[in-house]
């Protein structure tokens, strides 16, 4: 579906070489979301990766759901989060990533004397995460999320196993 990249060219030697995915394992759909990346190179020069999600097809070989491009895949997951947070079941090491990062801009806020009423933790950091994250700290942010996902057309639910 995707074209595979050279790497073995040698241009690109670029920091991806380890190929992780971010929000692979966590997401299912009637059966596993695997990833794959493709590298374009820019006018520029530079290259710029694209990660996508999709259905493996071991599980189920007809199963339609579409791929999903990561960046949009960040959109929805917080949106997801926004609206489910109380239902979503996280790590201890990301709980204290999120009470952190909360008390630093509770501390922020309180310096400069802005009066402005923040959303939940996991709100706050999901939001900080899936706008601003780079790949490693999406990595460890979908590892901490223990409630397994379901893309369902398109959309993201709480997985039910059946
Ligand atoms: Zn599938």
């Amino acid at each position: 579906m995707f074209d595979q990249v050279q790497q073995s060219r040698g241009v690109y030697k670029g920091q991806w070489g380890s190929k992780t995915f971010a929000f692979k394992g966590l997401l299912k759909c009637g059966g596993e979301f695997t990833a794959q990346e493709k590298i374009k190179k820019l006018k520029s020069g530079e290259f710029k990766r694209h990660v996508y999600y999709n259905c493996n097809h071991e599980v189920d070989p007809k199963c339609n759901e579409p791929y999903i491009n990561q960046d949009n895949l960040r959109i929805l997951l917080l949106e997801f989060i926004e609206k489910n947070y109380k239902k979503i079941e996280i790590s201890d090491k990301l709980l204290a990533k999120i009470e952190k990062h909360y008390s630093i801009t509770q501390s922020l806020l309180a310096h400069y004397k802005l009066e402005q009423k923040l959303d939940k933790p996991f709100i706050e950091y999901s939001r900080y995460i899936l706008t601003k994250g780079n790949e490693n700290e999406m990595t460890n942010f979908a590892k901490g999320i223990k409630t397994t996902l379901s893309m369902n057309n398109g959309n993201i639910r709480m997985h039910h196993n059946r």
